[in-house]
């Protein structure tokens, strides 16, 4: 018998590396870039593979989210995943945005829709769907692959464990998430959801559909009762009655609701790993103290950067 090759032999640690990244959304007044600055560096010694920076579909926040992303370069070892909206932006303005990220460095974009304006109304001439910011983007980088040294844009999209608001039915869901893929998506970051079979149930549906790409389930670490409405707001998911009810029978102990928060999205996160997710992307509401300790809880495998480990020794 010939010795077993590299390939037969087994690894000497055999927990995959799970992916891991955080989202971060632009300061709102020098106060918050204080605070945020210190979640960064926070979040920065473990050794993320990326962390997105949102992008207001209003196009509010534009300069401060390109500020943000430029930051994140050139002052920290973190690489950015740059969120990008196309509601209501024409081809030529997206394009000039994209060569601008791709100018800074950037290699990784998050293809999204956004939000419509609430009267419905679209300017003429701009995109509908984020399927076609992801033709867009690919477009763009054609034009300029000699200088990717053969490497790509890595694109992202949104999934949806729960459906989305405008959506038919699940099903177009994944109509969706198909034909994002198609048009050159790499991977997919969920909505945030509550029940953990939700994750799976949409990546069941998907890889039944022909989905390949990874889904990144998206946690987020539930602190307290406030937080928790105000996500279900924002996304328009249906918050878990149950730890609604037990976050509110907490209400006048806020470490006790901490707890539960916590204790919650952590069994979210393993049953999502338990279902062969293979990375998590942790909201942070650009807070670390709860992104951390769902992680110390957690205690994913994660490749250890040599590197890395050598310049947080030196500085
Ligand atoms: P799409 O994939 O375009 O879908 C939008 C709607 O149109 C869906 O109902 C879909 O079913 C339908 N649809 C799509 N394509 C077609 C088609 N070809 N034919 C018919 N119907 C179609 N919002 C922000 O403003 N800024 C952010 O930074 C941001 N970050 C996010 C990050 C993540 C991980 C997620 C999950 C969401 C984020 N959002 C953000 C919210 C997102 O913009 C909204 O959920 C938005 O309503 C839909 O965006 P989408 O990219 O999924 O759009």
């Amino acid at each position: 018998m010939s010795p077993p090759t590299l390939i037969d032999a087994p690894s000497a640690n055999s927990a995959e590396p799970v992916a891991l990244s955080y989202e971060l959304f632009p300061p709102r007044s020098d106060a918050a870039s204080v605070t945020l600055w210190k979640t960064i560096r926070e979040l920065e010694c473990t050794d993320p593979d990326y962390v997105s920076v949102t992008y207001g579909a209003s196009g509010s926040n534009h300069e401060t989210a390109l500020d943000l992303v430029d930051r994140l370069q050139l002052e920290t070892t973190l690489r950015p995943l740059a969120h990008l909206t196309c509601v209501g932006g024409t081809p030529e303005e997206l394009s000039r945005t994209v060569n601008a990220l791709l100018d800074r460095g950037v290699r990784g974009i998050l293809a999204l829709r956004g939000d419509r304006p609430k009267d419905g109304h679209l300017p003429d001439g701009s995109l509908r769907y984020a399927q076609d910011l992801i033709e867009l983007i690919r477009r763009v980088e054609r034009r300029r692959f000699a200088q990717f040294a053969a490497g790509k844009v890595a694109i992202g999209v949104a999934a949806y464990p729960v459906k989305h608001p405008e959506s038919p039915s699940v099903a177009h869901d994944i109509e969706v998430l198909l034909a994002k893929q198609r048009s050159g998506a790499d991977f997919a970051i969920t909505q945030v959801f509550f029940h953990p079979e939700q994750y799976s149930a949409l990546v069941h549906r998907a890889r039944r559909a022909g989905v390949t790409i990874p889904i990144i389930p998206g946690i987020m670490p539930l602190t307290s009762l406030r937080r928790i409405l105000r996500l279900s707001e924002l996304s328009g998911v249906e918050p878990d009655a149950r730890l609604v009810d037990r976050m509110r029978a907490a209400a006048d102990d806020v470490e006790t609701a901490r707890r539960i928060g916590v204790d919650a999205s952590v069994a979210l996160a393993e049953a999502a790993l338990d279902a062969g997710a293979p990375g998590l992307h942790l909201y942070t509401f650009n807070e670390h103290e709860s992104a951390l300790e769902v992680l110390s809880k957690l205690n994913l495998p994660r490749p250890s950067r040599p590197s890395l480990q050598a310049h947080r020794r030196t500085t």
